[in-house]
Order: structure tokens, then sequence, then C-alpha cells
């Protein structure tokens, strides 16, 4: 088994995690050449900015329709370098697709100059793009998160420098390539490479950093952004809880559970991490998630049988295991998985007995493990969900009116009662403490990427 040795500095290699086999490159953007890349994406704003927000949410729309087209092949090369089963991997494509129509006429709309009045005064109030927008995204969703990053903010009217991750470049260098058959040349530019590129990119004379990521690359990018106030979309990492009490229904917990701990192998950033569960209905709820369990066969991404792929690199298999093995040493009880497997596969793992004193409960583990606490009411849940310093989703199961007001106690930016984190249509997303800062997502978060102006004369 290979992992990632790049040998070549100037190529970015991607490896498929399942085999460590190559499956492409891609230059490397040498750092001296950001700020030319950058200056060119200023000389492309005027003009960009000229446009409507919908003239510019229109001239994108065409690009859905190439995803669309190509969802097959191009879900296998997402698969292939990420590692998540094969149908995951176009579902990925073909979903960012179908929603270019609509969430481009959404975020049009959103960012469209509004009129107030009152007192003989009448306020027009613009919302303009920024200016140039890097937009730095992770691995774990690796063309949703550029997808999710890029079309709000060139709709608002930025110009835009896409950086990757550099362990799926292959995905987002194809996504950009198809945005780019229908821009204006200097809006959508992408640099590949490692921090350094990304580094390189907020220290530069750019106005806006959106950026999705861990939370430790977000305090360097935020202390970076300090020098010259850039503005800051920080969309940050988690230790999602769930919370299931007496009067829950347990198929539906145990169901929505193991999917939202174990899918995308827990590289989900609102997985959910970490189970607080009522004594009265523990040893149900553990049957149940046990059976459920059976529904997450481990394999590589084009085998059929298999809903869960490997881990995306060694680091990350290596870190959730030290995590296991932490629990183990201080109390916690293996209830399944937690066999040795090879490469960067790595097994579910259900334990219990756990409590705050180990890392796998406080610290983003960002791998399929359950993990679980005894609590003897809602009131101690509630406390030890909300002991951690993030905040992101946050999901509570029990007799509703007692499961709403144990959500109401929740300090995170997504509550799910009975269901998971998903809002209605509109809704942001968005983290709480260090999860995240600002936010994106319907309306409210295609607003952040715009400098907002006021207007104003008398109407009289
Ligand atoms: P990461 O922070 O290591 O890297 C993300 C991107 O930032 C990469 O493109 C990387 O090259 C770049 N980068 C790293 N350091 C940088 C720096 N100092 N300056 C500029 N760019 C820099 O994250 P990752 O391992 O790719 O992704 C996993 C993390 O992403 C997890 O913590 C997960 O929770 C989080 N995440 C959050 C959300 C959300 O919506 N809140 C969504 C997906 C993933």
């Amino acid at each position: 088994m290979t992992t990632k040795t790049p040998t070549d500095t100037t190529v970015l290699n991607s490896y498929n995690p399942s085999t460590g086999q190559l499956v492409g490159s891609v230059p490397v953007t040498p750092v001296s050449q950001i700020e030319d890349i950058i200056a060119k994406a200023n000389a492309a704003l005027p003009a960009w900015q000229a446009m409507t927000p919908q003239q510019r949410a229109d001239i994108l729309k065409p690009a859905g329709k190439v995803l669309a087209d190509r969802a097959e092949e191009l879900g296998k090369l997402l698969s292939l370098e990420q590692g998540k089963p094969l149908a995951e991997g176009i579902g990925e494509v073909s979903g960012c697709a179908s929603r270019m129509d609509w969430e481009n006429d959404e975020v049009a709309s959103a960012v469209q100059p509004e009129i107030l009045k009152s007192d003989g005064i009448e306020s027009t109030i613009h919302y303009d793009g920024y200016g140039v927008c890097a937009a730095i995204t992770p691995w774990n969703f690796p063309l949703l998160m550029p997808h999710w990053t890029i079309i709000p903010a060139l709709i608002a009217g930025n110009t835009v420098i896409s950086k990757p991750s550099e362990q799926t470049p292959l995905i987002a260098d194809e996504y950009v390539k198809i945005l780019n058959q229908f821009l204006p040349d200097g809006v959508l530019q992408i640099v590949h490479g490692e921090d350094d590129q990304g580094k390189a990119l907020v220290a530069g004379d750019i106005h806006l950093i959106a950026f999705t990521g861990s939370k430790n690359a977000g305090q360097h990018i935020m202390a970076a952004a300090a020098n010259g106030l850039k503005r800051l979309i920080l969309e940050l990492g988690s230790k999602d809880p769930m919370i299931v009490l007496q009067g829950a229904d347990l198929d539906k917990a145990a169901k929505f559970g193991v999917n939202n701990a174990i899918r995308n192998c827990g590289q989900v950033c609102v997985s959910t991490e970490r189970f607080y569960v009522q004594d009265s209905i523990k040893a149900e709820f553990i049957s149940k998630l046990a059976e459920e369990f059976k529904n997450f066969p481990v394999g590589d991404c084009n085998d059929e049988a298999a809903t869960v792929g490997p881990m995306v690199m060694r680091e990350q298999k290596d870190h959730v295991v030290a995590q296991i093995q932490d629990a183990i040493t201080k109390g916690a009880k293996v209830i399944l998985g937690n066999e040795p497997m090879d490469g960067n596969f790595i097994s579910p793992t259900i334990l219990d007995n756990c409590n705050h004193s180990m890392d796998i409960m406080t610290v983003e583990t960002f791998g399929p493990v359950i993990c679980i606490a005894t609590v003897k009411d809602a009131d101690e849940a509630v406390a030890l969900a909300n002991d951690t310093e993030y905040g992101l989703g946050a999901v509570v199961y029990g007799e509703e009116t007692i499961a709403r007001k144990a959500a109401n106690q929740l300090t995170a930016g997504m509550i799910g009662v009975n269901k998971g984190i998903g809002g209605a249509t509109g809704t942001p997303w968005v983290g709480a403490r260090h999860s995240g800062f600002s936010y994106h997502k319907g309306p409210m978060g295609h607003r952040q990427f715009c400098q907002v102006r006021v207007v104003s004369i008398n109407a009289e």
C-alpha cells in the first residue's frame, strides 16, 4: 500500500486511497505565480461587476447540464480520488447539477438591491461583490464544497480563485474547467498545491476568503486576514452530539445515528461523533445500533456491496485508531468493530462507556466511530453536549416537548429534533463557536459574499 509520497514538486499527484495507485496529476501552481493570478482576478472585476446578479447567474446555468451529462464519468473520478462508494460520487455530481438552476436564481434574488422608505427618506441597500474571493476547500466533498463556495461568490459579483484540497485536485480541476466553458477570462481561476499556495493566496491582494476546512487552518487564516482586514467566511470542524432520551423512536434514532456517524467513512463535518443516551433505554438502543450497523460493509469504491470506503489518507486513519486506543485505555468498551484492516481501510466501531477524559469525546475524530456516554436525564445530556469548543450541528431524539426543550438549550448552529440537522429550503449552513465565523447557504448566507452599501435620498 502506498500513500501520498510526492517526488516531483512541480506535479501534484492524486492517489486512490483504496489501492494507493495513481489516479492522475495536475501541475502545482508555483507560489511565485500567485501574485499574477490575483492581478488577473482583479483586472476581471469591473466587467464582471457591471453585470446584474441575474445575468451572472444565467451565464453559469448551462454548466449544470454539462455536470449532469458527465455525472457518471465525473462521479467515478471523484470516488477514485476520494474513496467514497461510486453511487455517492455520482450522487455528489448530479446533486450539484440538479440544483444549479434554482440555486443560481436564489443567489441572484438574495443579492438584488432592496429599497426601504421612512420619514421622507428612501434608502437603497445594495449587495456588491467584495472583489477577489479565495475559495479554499477540503477533500471530504471534493466537488460539493467548491460548488457551494464558488457559485454564490461569483453570482454575488466577486471574481474567484479556487484552491481545492491537495488530496482531491482532479475533480476540482474538472469542475473549474466546466464553469470556465461559460465564464469570461479571469473571472474564475484555480491554484493547485498544499497550504503554501493557500497561504500565498490569503496574503495577496484579495478581499474575501471563503474557507471550509479544519479549525486550525481557519485560525491561521483568520490571523493572516487581519493584515488588510480581509473579509472571512469560515466553515470549520465540529464534534456533533446526538442526544437520545426516553420516549424516542429508537428504530428511527438508531437508523439515523449509524448512518450519520458512518457515511463517507465518518468524514463529514456534521457526522455524529458523540452519543448521549439516557440510561433507561441504553441497552435497547445499543442493540438497535448493532442491528443497523450490518448495513455498512467496508470496501473499495467500485465494490457495489460496500457502503463505506477507506479513509482519505493514512494520517487520518492513524488519528482515528489512536483516538480509539486512547478511549479503550481509559475504560471504553468495544461493542462492535475495531478490527485490524489493511491500508487506509478502517473498521467502523461502536464504543460504550465513553467520557470526556477521552480525546474521542473532545477532539474532532472525522472517522466512523459511534461513541456512547450514559446520562441520567436531559439536563445532563445537554450539559455534556455543550461541553465542547465546537458547535456546528446537534440532534435530539426523544418525546417531542422534552426534545424541543433540550434543543433550545444546545449551543450549535443547526439542530435537528427527531431528525437530522437539514433545514428547510433557504435556511443557512451555520456553525456556532469554533465551528464557524460567518456562514453560507440560503439568502442570508448568500449575502455573506457581499459588501452592503446603503444609498439614501430625500423622497419628498
Ligand atoms: P484543512 O484545513 O487541512 O485544509 C482545507 C484547505 O485549506 C486545503 O485546501 C488546504 O490546502 C488549505 N490550507 C491549509 N492550511 C492553510 C493555511 N494556513 N492557509 C491557507 N490555506 C490552507 O482541512 P481538510 O483536512 O481538507 O478537511 C477536513 C476539515 O474540514 C474537518 O475539520 C471538517 O470538519 C472540515 N469541514 C467543515 C465543513 C463545514 O461546513 N463546517 C464542511 C466540510 C469540512
